[in-house]
């Protein structure tokens, strides 16, 4: 039990010193979004237990044992959202986004929910940008998803770290032969098999192709093969994808063993990984679902989409990405004043040139003292400017500029002039 007075193990707070980052994050995310004509929508971080359930499926990691599931005071069984896939087309479906076929093209962003061990780059409150698409059933709109992440990577300077990987899961009756394929190759070296790979044989026998045991892995080398199974449409589907890719410069590699923790998943899947984050290396990952909404009670829809771990980019963007050269800088001027009087000028000055400059960071109010002590905490605040006002320049309508990265005397400037001085430096 965490003390009253702690954070729940793995959930952190976004302290001041990390929020610039976060917010650069999240405009360029933003900004890409919008110009690729994408909008965003929000959903509540609390849905009903079954949906996530039903839609992602009774065996899959999250819905087995990483789901935070209470009982409210009506008696309902709720959960906060693991994913946001199951509330986004729960909301498009009862909000009919997507009856008579509209194409939809939609993004979220927000905090997601699993109990599940923290460590770099896992932890039980984290944050996804997700994205996702319907009525639109082509290969197109799966490399459209992957051309404006790898334009994402390039914006935020780790394209070079990392990589794509690519597979396609097939129809789910291909998947389902598949699977009867798969079971009674690994039930003939089911002794061999780890533990966990034993549990999942009947429950969710895919996912043991990515188990992490290396004896598992040398067994499955010699198993049959996902894409030997697919039919002609999941082939020229995916065929389809891999040239759009090509044509735009994204080198990929198929990775027969990508199958995705959750059922829901049918022809393409693709995951972003990079190794500059030890074992959680997935940024991004997604694929094509288009049996999901019928299987939620809606009309067969075609949908896509993908999720992006905000934390694990943000890791890489702090490490090895390129951040805008003054992102440290959360203050422009910072107001420094001695006495009454010259505080109550200060303010009416202040608030004029607020008119006139909206966007100028002015700092007011941040603790008294002497001047000096007034210069130290104007350091402190990474402000580029201090601006004075004390007796003689209250006596001759005056303040004082002192620019506090570079050296050089203090400018006196007239009230009338203050304005504009601070326009021409600010531009
Ligand atoms: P993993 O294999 O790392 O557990 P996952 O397959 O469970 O990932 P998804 O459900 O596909 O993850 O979620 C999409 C992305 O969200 C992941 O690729 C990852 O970047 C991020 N993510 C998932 N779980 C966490 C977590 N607990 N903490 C931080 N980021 C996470
Ligand atoms: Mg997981």
């Amino acid at each position: 039990m965490s003390k009253p007075l702690q954070a729940i193990t793995g959930m952190n707070d976004i302290l001041p010193e990390q929020t610039p980052v976060w917010r650069y994050f999240e405009q360029t995310v933003a900004d890409l979004l919008d110009s690729y004509g994408y909008r965003q929508i929000r959903m509540p971080i609390i849905e009903f237990t079954a949906l996530f359930k039903r839609s992602i499926g009774e065996v899959t990691d999250i819905v087995e044992k990483e789901m935070y599931t209470f009982t409210d005071l009506n008696g309902d069984s709720l959960t906060l959202r693991p994913e946001g896939t199951a509330s986004c087309v729960r909301a498009a479906m009862e909000n009919s986004l997507i009856n008579r076929e509209q194409v939809q093209k939609l993004w979220y962003i927000g905090p997601m929910f699993r109990h599940e061990k923290p460590q770099k780059g896992r932890y039980r409150q984290f944050h996804q940008v997700g994205l996702e698409v319907f009525n639109l059933p082509g290969p197109d709109i799966d490399a459209e998803l992957i051309i404006l992440t790898w334009r994402l990577w390039q914006k935020l300077g780790i394209r070079d770290k990392v990589e794509l990987q690519l597979n396609s899961l097939g129809t789910s009756a291909e998947r389902a032969e598949y699977r009867q394929a798969l079971v009674a190759f690994l039930e003939a070296r089911f002794d061999q098999l780890d533990e966990d790979s034993q549990r999942r044989l009947a429950k969710n026998p895919l996912r043991i192709l990515d188990s992490k045991n290396e004896h598992t892995q040398s067994i499955l080398v010699e198993a049959p093969k996902l894409s030997d199974y697919l039919g002609d449409e999941s082939r020229t589907h995916f065929e389809g994808v891999k040239a759009r890719l090509t044509a735009a410069g994204i080198p990929f590699m198929i990775n027969h063993k990508l199958v995705r923790g959750l059922d829901y998943y049918s022809k393409t899947v693709f995951e972003w990984v990079t190794t500059e984050l030890g074992s959680q290396g997935t940024v991004c990952a997604g694929g094509r679902y288009d049996g999901l909404v019928e299987q939620m009670g809606g009309k067969p829809t075609a949908g896509v989409g993908f999720a992006m771990g905000v934390e694990r980019l943000i890791l890489m963007l702090e490490s090895i990405g390129t951040l805008p050269a003054d992102i440290e800088r959360q203050v422009d001027v910072f107001v420094c004043t001695l006495g009454e009087a010259a505080e109550f000028k200060a303010l009416e000055l202040i608030e004029t040139v607020r008119d006139k400059l909206p966007k100028l960071r002015i700092l007011v109010n941040a603790g008294g003292g002497s001047f000096k002590s007034q210069f130290k905490k104007a350091d402190k605040s990474t402000a580029l400017y201090a601006l004075i006002l004390g007796e003689d320049e209250l006596l001759n309508q005056t303040v004082g500029l002192k620019n506090l990265r570079q050296e050089g005397e203090q400018q006196t400037i007239a009230w009338s002039a203050l304005v504009d001085t601070l326009a021409s430096l600010h531009s």
